[in-house]
Order: structure tokens, then C-alpha cells, then sequence
């Protein structure tokens, strides 16, 4: 019996302890990551939550967030039945309603808004987690609405178009074989454990590290090479490591003699960058920019890391973008082992090495069969290249405007209205809708303005399917059911798509069905894959050749890599659309706002990450926020709080032309004087207020995010 009490006490899985250790994995960020996880189940609860070993890409690691898992799964903002609005919206006012009632007023509301106005009427958003993005789509569609929409509207899609509209087809950094890696603003130290081993791995064979930003991060720490460029400068660099390059001859001349489209244009253009006029509009030595342009070029293969938003968070952020991939292609790495591997995307743009029928299951119909999506009118580009979604940062102009027809509903999974710029007004166009619903884990503010809020559970009570890009599959199973009576967010889209009466054998069969006859090509079955609870290594990965462009050609409108872009050639003439890749300064900057800047003399950078936070979604667990207590703060250079009378701790406002926000300083080093940090989507400080909605990029529709003006002044002390 004691012998019992201390394995109980250690927590010792044992039949006499009545402790299992089921699998799972986390995505509370998602979805490179999706750590495997070991749960420790007693009693129908989890006890423990350790890094599970056999996942081949966390190896038994977690990092701070997922080491919350139990405060994330058991915490008391957890919605715990489905809700229907009773009061005015934003007042919180609920009563509970069953599943039954829920779905089928959501039904009955989106089919009136069909009768009435069009199913492009109803849009269907998807915010985190990401696993049932393939079954949101298919509902949008199937019901007849090309809007479905989503965070990646503002997150990886522009960096995704800047690739294709240069190669055709992405290729990501081959980080285990690659001699030199360039990080583009991203700092995998904090976002993606994988990544950032993979780096420490490089580095003890000897792999050269240069890496781009703003900011001093622990990516910077371990660069052979750290420019550290102003905010939106990330083109001018690119071009001016350009010449470096060609005027040198580092270039690969094979490459571009026989593979790309305009290289003799963007030759010409790149002149204009020196590396001194680089130093002058980046702020990065010249002689740095020579060096990391011949370390890039000569130490082959190479391959670039870019980030998911931090350089299309500009108002030039596409083309920045399309300088940097560019560089790819003059040092001929794109398409090689240990350069930017092409892989074929098997599941929820992770490679597993199989073939799967994913396109045929979310695009059950041709867009060419349904009404314009969100943002077509504004956004050709996007349309042109991006096959996923509509741009769903221009919901709140659509719902205003209604052009060129009216969105009456919407459906958001996970829908934090902080996400977008101009956050009050994204606000202020919900409430104009005439039904909005939302589903998600945690009673969140902008649930509390929606007419019928549906709890859905976390990844540990549900299961889902997922890719690694290391030839490995998992379909997971619920380490314990969903908690109260919440429901898995496939379960309630398959739920809807009954009570739609939408005629669609796929979402007849099932869920599990239907992921049966997505992965029907690779061999795989679901009862192959639950033999497998921690997953397993594709039992045939396909081979997929170096350099595939030479039996396929690229999938450009030239067949070539396109140094001019012939998509953005159609369109030539309208602003920001130009067919080379042109620097601009941003939109408010010193430079192309003079005026502006000398009341908004600071620089004004948001969004970045820290190690146990992602987004909002970790704000609300004791855990994570301890390690950062005086949250929410801004980040100041310590020169430059000194100089305004600055402590620690003290509150200060930031202001922009738009609005202004207070809140606490954090003196630090780590980012350059005369630029502000700030991190984003705190409801006691919403950096997004201070955006203009209308700030963004031509090409893609994302926001200036990353570079504004903005002033600052001491409130209070601490
Ligand atoms: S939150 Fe942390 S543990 Fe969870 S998937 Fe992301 S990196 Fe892994």
C-alpha cells in the first residue's frame, strides 16, 4: 500500500497506480510545430504532461507553452456549452441553448442569408488551432460561398505569394544539409524549437549563419553575421547584396542564362544599390552587406529561412519579399539539397512524403463557379497566385461597403477581432452583421459579441490528422473526451453541413471517412495509422528529384523564374505594382513621410514573439505570464528612454495620428534606439488600434505592422 502511495506521489504510470500514458500532440501554436506529447491520464484526468520521445521532430521537448498544457486544457475561461446572446452584444449576456438548437438556428440563419442575398452572403473564417481547415473550407464551398477565409490572410499567404510569384512553386531551407543560412527576420529561438535545433546543429558542423533583424534575438546571438537593418528596409538590402553578387560574378550564370525571365532589367535596377546606398536606406554597415553577400553566394548550398510575417507585415512587404527570394536564384539554390528545397505538400502544407487528395477534398468547386472572393476587386494578385482563401483583411471593408455584394454572416473559428489593424473598427463592422457566430475553447471578448458562441475542445480531447515534414503521419486520439460538452471543431463543422442539408457525400460519410479518401493515393488508411498512437514514418516515401524545374519547367506564366514578374506585368501602372522588385520605403516612414515624422519621430515595430506567448492564446494561463510579469509592456531603447525621462516600468503613451495606447516601459538593448516594440492583441493595450485600416500593402492586402511612425511620452511613474 505505501509502495502504491509513492509511485502514485511520483506519479509513476503502473496498473496498481491506475496511471496510462496516452498520446497526443500540442498546437497551441500551429501547425510546423505540433509537439508530440506524453499525457498522464489518472482517473479520466491529466496529471502530467511531459515531451513525448518517439515524436521525431520535438524528440521530448516542449517549450513553455506546451509545458502549460494542463492549464491551457483545464482552465476556468474553458466555454463549456454551446450560447445564445441575450443581451446587447459585447455585454457578455448568454443562456445555454443544447447543440441541437444551436446548429440549427446557425442552419437556418445561413440558409435565409442564402435565399435572400447569395451563399457568398455567409463567410467562414478560420483562426487557430489549424487541423479543421481542410473540412471549413469544404463547407464554405460546398455551401456555395467562395469565402472562406483566414488568419493566414495575415500571416504566411504573402510570404507563400512572393515565392510563387518568383519560382511558381515555394522551396523551403534544407536546414539539415545547408553550408550557409540566411535567417530573414524570423528568430526560431522563440517560434519554432525545430528550426532553431536544426540551427545549433548547422553550427557545430560548421554551417555559416547570417541572419537579418532589426532586432538582437538569440538567432542574432549565434550569427556569424547579424545585419541589423531598420524596419521595412529588407528589399534595399536584398539588392544591394544583389550587386554585390552580380558585379562580382558570384552569380550562377548557368542558372540565369537558361532558367529565369527578366534578369537583364532587374541587373540594370539592382545598380542603383550599392552597398553604401544600401548602408544609407538600411542602416546596415556597408562592409557587412558585402561580407553576407559573398558568405550567401560562395558557401554552397545555401538556403534562406524566411519568416512567416515579419517582412510582409510592410506596406512594401511583397516586393521585399520578391528581392530577397530573387537572391535564390542568381546563387542558382533554388531546388537543391541543402539550398530551397522544393517538397510537395502531403497535408495542411506539411510533406509527408505521400500523395493525398487534400486540393480535391477543400476545393470541391472551381472558383470559377462561384461569385468573387473577400478582396478580389482590391487584390488581384492574390487572386491570381493564391488558391486557398479570400483575403480576409478586407472582411470589415466588405461588410461596410457591401461591394460588390453583402456579407451578412459569419462563422469564426477561433475570430479575435484584435488581429486586424484598425481593431475598434473590425469591431464595429461585426456588429453591423446580421449574424455572427463564434467557436472557441475560451470565453474570449470577441465571443462576447457574437449572437451564438459554440465551445469547441483543445488537441489533447479530440483527433486529429497531421503531416511532418520528415516523412511522418499521426492521427491522434483523444487522450480524454471533451471536456463539459464541448465539441471537436470537425464535429461541429460536420454537424452543420447535416443541418445545412447541404448534398455532399463526403460530409455524409464522415469525418474519418473523409480523411480516409484524402490520404486514398498514399496507401494510408486511418486503421493502419490508429495502430500508430505516437504516428509512424511513411512506409513508401516518394522521392522527389533536385532541380524537378528541368523536367517541368517553372510554374510561372513565363515557365522560367521571373526576376520581373509577368502576373504583376498585367497590372502595371496601378501603385505598388510594379513587375521588378522595386524598393519602396514604407508608407510612414522618415523618408516617404517627412512631414509625419517629425511630430512621429519613432519608429514603430509590433508583433514579435516572445517564448511563452502566441498571440493571445497563452495570456490567460498563470504559468506562461509569470515568466513575463510586467506585461503588457512596450519595448524601448534604454538611450532613448533615458533621454525622455524614462524608468522601467514607468507608463508612457504611444500615440499615431490614428489613436494611442498606455502602457508600461521595458527599457532594453535589443532593439536599436529611435524604434518602439511593441507586442500585440493585450486587450489592456491593443497596439492594432494605433493602424489605419487602409495601411497595408497593395499586393497583398497585409497591414504595416512592422513599420509605422509613432511619438512617446512619460504618463506616470511606476
Ligand atoms: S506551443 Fe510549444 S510545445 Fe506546443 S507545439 Fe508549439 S513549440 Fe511545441
Amino acid at each position: 500500500m505505501k509502495d502504491v502511495q509513492r509511485l502514485l506521489k511520483k506519479k509513476i504510470p503502473t496498473p496498481e497506480t491506475g496511471i496510462e500514458i496516452r498520446k497526443s500532440i500540442c498546437t497551441i501554436c500551429d501547425p510546423r510545430t505540433q509537439c508530440g506529447l506524453d499525457l498522464y491520464i489518472k482517473d479520466g484526468k491529466i496529471i502530467k504532461v511531459e515531451g513525448s520521445e518517439e515524436n521525431p521532430y520535438s524528440k521530448g521537448t516542449l517549450c513553455s507553452k506546451g509545458a502549460a498544457t494542463r492549464q491551457y486544457v483545464y482552465n476556468e475561461d474553458r466555454l463549456k456549452t454551446p450560447l445564445k446572446r441575450t443581451g446587447p452584444r459585447g455585454a457578455g449576456k448568454f443562456e445555454q441553448i443544447s447543440w441541437n438548437e444551436a446548429l440549427e438556428t446557425i442552419a437556418a440563419g445561413f440558409n435565409d442569408i442564402k435565399n435572400e442575398c447569395g451563399p457568398e452572403s455567409v463567410a467562414f473564417y478560420s483562426g487557430y488551432a489549424k487541423y479543421f481547415r481542410p473540412y471549413l473550407k469544404r463547407l464554405a464551398h460546398s455551401f456555395g460561398s467562395p469565402n472562406y477565409i483566414s488568419e493566414s490572410s495575415v500571416c504566411y499567404q504573402a510570404t507563400a505569394l512572393s515565392q510563387k510569384l518568383v519560382f511558381g512553386r515555394p522551396g523551403g531551407p534544407d536546414l539539415a544539409n545547408t553550408n550557409c543560412l540566411l535567417v530573414w527576420s524570423s528568430n526560431p529561438f522563440y517560434t519554432n524549437p525545430g528550426d532553431a535545433r536544426a540551427i545549433l546543429k548547422g553550427k557545430e558542423r560548421g554551417m555559416k549563419l547570417i541572419v537579418v533583424d532589426p532586432r538582437e534575438t538569440p538567432t542574432t546571438a549565434h550569427a556569424d553575421i547579424h545585419l541589423q537593418v531598420r524596419p521595412g528596409t529588407d528589399g534595399a538590402l536584398a539588392l544591394s547584396m544583389a550587386y554585390v553578387i552580380i558585379n562580382e560574378k558570384l552569380y550562377d550564370q548557368d542558372f540565369t542564362s537558361n532558367h529565369t525571365y527578366g534578369f537583364e532589367e532587374y541587373k540594370e535596377y539592382v545598380q542603383l544599390f550599392t552597398p553604401e546606398k544600401g548602408e544609407e536606406l538600411t542602416g546596415a554597415p556597408a562592409d557587412k552587406i558585402r561580407a553576407a553577400a559573398r558568405m550567401y553566394a560562395s558557401f554552397k548550398p545555401a538556403a534562406i529561412l524566411p519568416s512567416a510575417s515579419s517582412v510582409v507585415h510592410h506596406t512594401n512587404g511583397v516586393q521585399n519579399y520578391r528581392a530577397i527570394f530573387s537572391l535564390v536564384g542568381l546563387t542558382g539554390n533554388y531546388d537543391i539539397i541543402g539550398g530551397n528545397y522544393v517538397k510537395t505538400p502531403s497535408f495542411l502544407h506539411r510533406a509527408a512524403f505521400i500523395r493525398t487528395r487534400e486540393h480535391e477534398f477543400v476545393q470541391p468547386k472551381s472558383w470559377d463557379d462561384m461569385p468573387p472572393r473577400i478582396g478580389a476587386d482590391r487584390f488581384p494578385v492574390w487572386v491570381d497566385v493564391i488558391d486557398e482563401e479570400g483575403q480576409a483583411m478586407q472582411l470589415p471593408y466588405h461588410i461596410r461597403s457591401g461591394e460588390p455584394y453583402p456579407i451578412k454572416a459569419v462563422i469564426g473559428f477561433g475570430l479575435n477581432y484584435r488581429m486586424w489593424p484598425d481593431s475598434k473598427g473590425m469591431l464595429d463592422s461585426l456588429n453591423k452583421l446580421d449574424f455572427f457566430v463564434n467557436v472557441d475553447i475560451f470565453m474570449t471578448e470577441t465571443c462576447k459579441y457574437a449572437d451564438i458562441v459554440l465551445p469547441t475542445c483543445t488537441s489533447v480531447e479530440l483527433s486529429e490528422l497531421r503531416c511532418y515534414d520528415l516523412g511522418y503521419i499521426i492521427y491522434t486520439q483523444p487522450a480524454i473526451p471533451p471536456l463539459y460538452d464541448s465539441r471537436p471543431a470537425a464535429d461541429i463543422i460536420y454537424g452543420l453541413a447535416n443541418k445545412l442539408g447541404l448534398d455532399d457525400s463526403l460530409f455524409k460519410a464522415g469525418y474519418e471517412a473523409g480523411i480516409d479518401w484524402i490520404l486514398e493515393p498514399s496507401g494510408i488508411t486511418l486503421t493502419e495509422l490508429k495502430k500508430h498512437p505516437s504516428g509512424m514514418f511513411t512506409p513508401k516515401p516518394q522521392q522527389l528529384p533536385e532541380k524537378k524545374y528541368l523536367k517541368t519547367g517553372f510554374k510561372t506564366p513565363s515557365g522560367k523564374m521571373e526576376f520581373k514578374s509577368k502576373i504583376i506585368e498585367k497590372y502595371e501602372g496601378r501603385p505598388g505594382f510594379e513587375a521588378l522588385p522595386v524598393y519602396k520605403p514604407p508608407k510612414f516612414s522618415k523618408e516617404a513621410a517627412p512631414e509625419l515624422a517629425k511630430e512621429y519621430p519613432f519608429i514603430l515595430n509590433t508583433g514579435s514573439r516572445l517564448p511563452m506567448f502566441i498571440h493571445t492564446r497563452t495570456y490567460r494561463l498563470t504559468w506562461t505570464s509569470s515568466l513575463r510579469p510586467n506585461f503588457p509592456s512596450v519595448d524601448i531603447n534604454s538611450e532613448d528612454a533615458l533621454r525622455l525621462g524614462i524608468k522601467q516600468d514607468d507608463v508612457i503613451r504611444i500615440s499615431t495620428p490614428k489613436d494611442a495606447i498606455e502602457v508600461k516601459a521595458n527599457l532594453t538593448q535589443m532593439i536599436q534606439p529611435g524604434i518602439i516594440h511593441m507586442y500585440h492583441g493585450h486587450p489592456n493595450a491593443d497596439v492594432n488600434l494605433l493602424f489605419e485600416g487602409d495601411y497595408f500593402d497593395p499586393l497583398s492586402g497585409y497591414p504595416g505592422f512592422k513599420a509605422a511612425l509613432c511619438k512617446v511620452e512619460k504618463v506616470s511613474e511606476r
